[in-house]
């Protein structure tokens, strides 16, 4: 059966190790397309894969640019070999877009991919589109991305944060994106995800729509075997898989990540896994991911490290929605510890503020219960993280972009 199983061929080359269905792919197991090739102008020989039916030609690496307006750092991603600049109209409420666009100015259009995405109202709590949630509307946010980023077309537009199957089907988007694909202002079809992702990417594949899946994917995810096992049917139907979120904790070394570059390679053994776009904001992490990308194979230290890792709870939510309904102020959960993620991890006050100001919270939050009946999976105590990060709405947007 494919639907629900990466099939026993794949099982078997898997090791299944510890906590948590941790698996190690056997060194002999190698993705067909992978191969190296030259930087010119560098020596560095980097890994390559081909992005599914897209056939676009990446390195295992890319730049996911949503932490960084550093245009100097962009530069140089591009001129040490990662080609495709991943950003989204609402990154830096789209002064992402616009740093790139400064950054791309004068370059062979041939010489970089972009990837953008462009998301519609939703519902926090179901995931599901609400009013305003329009073609007419994500049309208008492509071109003005389009605008900001100076360029007549994206390489990947991607319907954005998606977490629930029926909006992966949502007409309106997908007639905005067939329009806008006949005007030539995209190549290929994507769809995002960091929640409820196994059923999103499934419900992606049964469109036969999309082009290429977007998926949160790292080693310490509660479901990571449903994840694993979504990707691997989704790449089997031709479909480009890029991996975020593969770093829990960020690059930062933490309790729980020890090893950023081995939480990286541990993605990269997956050959489902077509790129990673982590969202490195210095020169010594990109460093890091230049030596993952020559050499993206797990040696025995990194692997132990990962498996003691596994069993440690993490220090963000994974977005299982598992907390969902149990509020009784009806609180978006995941969406607030999505924030806290933001400001605690990622560092970026911005994007926390633009998301939590997103909500339409009540003024005192969590001030009339006198008991938290939300039970996180992994344990986070949710209701103390929910009345730390609500204080971000207070700081002055300027104090913070
Ligand atoms: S304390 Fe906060 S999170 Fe818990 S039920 Fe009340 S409003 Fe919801
Ligand atoms: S807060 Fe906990 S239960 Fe809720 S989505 Fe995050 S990890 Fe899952």
């Amino acid at each position: 059966m494919e639907r629900n199983g990466v099939g026993r061929r794949d099982f078997m080359k898997t090791t299944l190790a510890g906590f948590g269905g941790l698996f190690f792919l056997s060194a002999a197991d190698k993705a067909p397309e992978e191969k190296l090739i030259d930087v010119k102008g560098k020596g560095r020989k980097l890994v390559y894969r081909t992005l599914g039916r897209t056939g676009l030609k990446l390195p295992v690496i890319n730049m996911g640019v949503m932490n960084s307006d550093n245009p100097n750092l962009i530069r140089t991603t591009l001129d040490s070999g990662i080609v495709l600049l991943d950003t989204a109209h609402a990154y830096m409420q789209g002064r992402n877009e616009e740093v790139i666009g400064s950054v791309i100015k004068g370059r062979p259009r041939d010489s970089y991919y972009i990837g953008s995405k462009v998301s519609l109202p939703q519902d926090r709590t179901t995931g599901r589109y609400i009013d305003g949630a329009t073609e007419a509307e994500f049309l208008k946010k492509l071109d003005l991305s389009l605008k900001r980023l100076g360029i007549d077309h994206v390489d990947i537009l991607y319907s954005h944060n998606v977490s629930h199957r029926e909006s992966a089907s949502y007409e309106p988007v997908l007639n905005a994106m067939a329009k806008a694909k006949q005007a030539g202002k995209f190549r290929f079809a994507g769809i995002t995800t960091h929640t409820n992702e196994p059923e999103v990417i499934h419900a992606a594949v049964d469109t036969k729509f999309y082009d290429v899946i977007l998926t949160a994917y790292n080693y310490q995810q509660k479901h990571v075997a449903e994840v694993r096992d979504a990707i691997a049917r989704a790449a089997q139907a031709g479909i480009g898989i890029v991996g975020m979120k593969a770093i829990r904790g960020g690059y930062r070394q933490t309790p729980s990540v020890k090893s950023p570059s081995a939480a990286l390679k541990w993605v990269l053994q997956d050959p489902h896994v077509h790129t990673i776009v982590p969202g490195f904001t210095t020169f010594d992490q990109l460093d890091v991911d230049l030596a993952v990308m020559e050499d993206i194979r797990l040696n025995d230290a990194e692997k132990k490290d990962l498996q003691k890792e596994a069993s440690l709870p993490g220090l963000y939510c994974q977005g299982c929605r598992e907390c969902l309904g149990q509020c009784v102020a009806r609180l978006p959960v995941p969406d607030l510890m999505r924030a806290y993620m933001y400001v605690y991890d990622y560092r970026n006050l911005a994007m926390a503020q633009d998301l939590v100001l997103s909500l339409g919270l009540p003024s005192g939050v969590c001030g009339e219960c006198t008991f938290c009946p939300v039970k996180c999976s992994i344990g986070f105590p949710v209701r103390e993280k929910i009345r730390d990060i609500v204080r971000i709405r207070e700081i002055p947007t300027e104090f913070i972009a």
